[in-house]
Formats: structure tokens, sequence, C-alpha cells
């Protein structure tokens, strides 16, 4: 099922003894090339990505790494290997997704340069949305308690009236001299902590803080084809700098609802499903649940239990393009029913007869 697959080294385009920090190099070279948002539309872009992705995953991992040196892509056995290779690999996806682009793609970050210390605290914030809502990403609402520039003094801390005076501890230097023995220390004024210039009347609405708590609505958009555990950044939606200093950012944690159906596995939903004897030997249809709705699936005939079918593109999209969706996979299993009514016994012992099978048929009973 699975199609031939490159040799992960050959992926990144590295030798077989490479070390970790080359195997990085290597991979964010390619993300960075073949990245969905900077080929919009181009499918073999897209493939190198994922495939770059998957090889990253496995060969960073010091374990499937060594598993992979000795098994090649069946690192797991036979059956079920592939699949849970693909998991394995997808499963730190949005680690490394955080982690090369987060300061690529996640914005400058606020705070460099003037104010650098009076910089307001980053937010971190959690929510959770569901498996279904990955295929077209979400607008969520948020209220977010946060520092805010006191309205009352437009952040200055002073009183309405009282200005800003100079320090008279340290004459508006910021720094005061002390002496120790034979040395002269220069220390940060304790006053105006540095500032060289102090507060004559204090806010009355902040107490001099230039910054009060309250509560902000949000809005923010979560991409389709989201990784469970990834990380969006709002830069400049932080808490508010002390005194003029710019404002934090505010990360957004998302994480995805366990389905009681579906399990995610990259781009892929996996679910199990069991389906009558009857159509596994002879083939036909059954209805299945996908994200959306049902999909009427085809059972080959002769479909042994455990076998995977597969629905297309019922899965979810690849991070941020809405378009292009994974599969859906099938494990069916095959039902054995309990109970038979009288008439399903005897044509069951007559088949049985047929195939020269020793059954337990129930005689007498009824
Ligand atoms: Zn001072
Ligand atoms: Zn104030």
């Amino acid at each position: 099922m699975m199609p031939t697959k490159r040799d992960y080294y050959e992926v990144l385009g590295v030798s077989r003894s490479t070390s970790a920090e080359e195997l990085k190099k290597a991979y964010r070279k390619l993300a960075l090339q073949y990245h969905p948002d900077r080929n919009p539309g181009n499918k073999q872009a897209e493939e190198k990505f994922k495939e770059a992705a998957e090889a990253y995953a496995v060969l960073s991992d010091a374990d499937k790494r060594a598993r992979y040196d000795q098994f090649g892509h069946n690192m797991g056995g036979a059956g079920f290997s592939g699949f849970e290779g693909f998991q394995d690999a997808f499963g730190g996806f949005s680690d490394i997704f955080g982690d090369i682009f987060g300061d690529i793609f996640g914005g400058g970050g606020g705070g460099r340069g003037r104010g650098r210390d009076r910089r307001g605290s980053d937010i971190e914030y959690r929510v959770e949305i569901e498996l279904a809502e990955v295929l077209t990403g979400k607008t969520i609402d948020l209220e977010i308690p946060r520092l805010e520039t006191c309205a009352e003094c437009q952040g200055s801390g002073a009183e309405k009236g009282s200005k800003k005076k100079v320090c008279q501890d340290c004459d508006g230097r910021g720094e005061v001299r002390v002496s120790q023995g034979f040395f002269t220390l220069r220390q940060t004024c304790r006053r105006c902590h540095g500032e060289g210039e102090s507060i004559e009347k204090s806010c009355h609405a902040c107490h001099g803080e230039g910054r009060a708590q309250k509560v902000r609505k949000l809005q923010a958009k979560i991409p389709a084809g989201i990784e469970h555990g990834s990380r969006l950044r709002m830069t400049g939606e932080g808490e508010a700098g002390q005194q003029g200093g710019s404002r934090g950012d505010l990360f957004i944690q998302v994480l995805i609802k366990k389905h009681k159906v579906f399990e995610r596995r990259g781009q892929d939903i996996f679910c199990e499903m069991l389906i009558p004897y009857t159509v596994a030997v002879l083939g036909g249809e059954v209805e299945v649940p996908t994200l959306t709705g049902t999909e009427e699936l085809k059972v080959p005939k002769g479909t042994p239990s455990g076998k995977i079918l597969k629905i297309k593109e019922q899965g979810v999209p690849l991070y941020g393009m809405s378009e292009r969706r994974g599969d859906q996979y099938v494990k069916v299993d095959i039902e054995v029913p309990a109970k038979l009514s009288k008439h399903e016994q005897e044509l069951l012992e007559q088949l049985a007869a047929e195939r020269k099978e020793k059954i337990q048929a129930k005689k007498g009973l009824f």
C-alpha cells in the first residue's frame, strides 16, 4: 500500500554518519525551500516538503534513527508498520515546525531595542478545538485578562497635573556613587530605578504602575491543518509594557480534542469498522463515518479481517492549505453474529456441509 520511499538520508542529502546539527541544517534548508507558503499550488514542492519533514522526524530521534538504520522503512516489522512509522514521523512534526518556523513565520517579536527591559510579559493561552475543525481552520473569540496601559495617566504612572521631576537622589543621572573602602562603585539609583526622574504624585488608578488589569476581547485565526500542540504567536498582544515599553506577545497553544472514532496521523484519518461477514466474503458496500458525514466504501470480494481500505481525500489538509486533504484509512474487522435465526443456522450448516467443515451443529434444540 505504501508507495516506494526514498532513503531518508538521500531525501535530506546527508551521509549516514551525519551529526544531529548537520541534519537539522539540511532539513531547515529544504523545509524553507519547499514550504507551501513559498510555493503556493506547487504539488511537487508540497510532496518534497512532506518527504523532508518525515525524514527529519525519524532521523532526528536517536531511537528511531537507530531502528531506521537497522530495518530501513520497515521499522516495526510486518503488517501495520508502514502506518505506525508514518504516525511516529508526524507525531514529532509540530515540535519541529514550531522549532524551525517559529522565528521565521511567527513575526519579528516585539521589544527589541528601545525600552526592552520595560517590555510587557508574554501571555500563554490554550485553546481546544475539535478534530473536524482542523479541516477548515477556525476563528475563535478570546477573552484575555492582561495588563493594559492605564487610561487615567496614559501609562506615565503620574497623577494628572503632577509631573515627573528630576530625581533628587541622583540628580537625574540614574546612578549613584557609593564608596567602599578604597573603591568607589557606581550603583543604579534605588529611588528612580535608573530613570533619572521620579513621579511627584502617583496616579490614583494604577498606583504609579502605569498599567492596570483589563479583560481584552480578541479574535484568533487558527489555520486549517494545524497540528496538536502547535503554538501561534500574536505579536504585540501580550501585556502592555511599563511606562511606554513595548507590548509582549500572546502565544496560543492549540490542542485538538481526541475523537471517539477517528485518530489523526499526520494528514490522514484512521478508523476501525465492523463489516458483516457476508460483505467480507461476497464483496459489497458499507457506510463509513467521515469527518463531515458518511461515505460509501466499496469492500472487495474476499476481504480478510484487518485489511485497511482507503477513502481518498477525507483526511485533514496540510498546514495552512485548506484545499489539499489527506486520506481516510479504514481498518475492517469482520462481525461475527452472536445470534442466528433458525433459517440462518440451517443455511450456514448447509454451507459448512458443502465445504466439509467439522462444525458443532445445534441439533435437537429447535
Ligand atoms: Zn535617581
Ligand atoms: Zn495610571
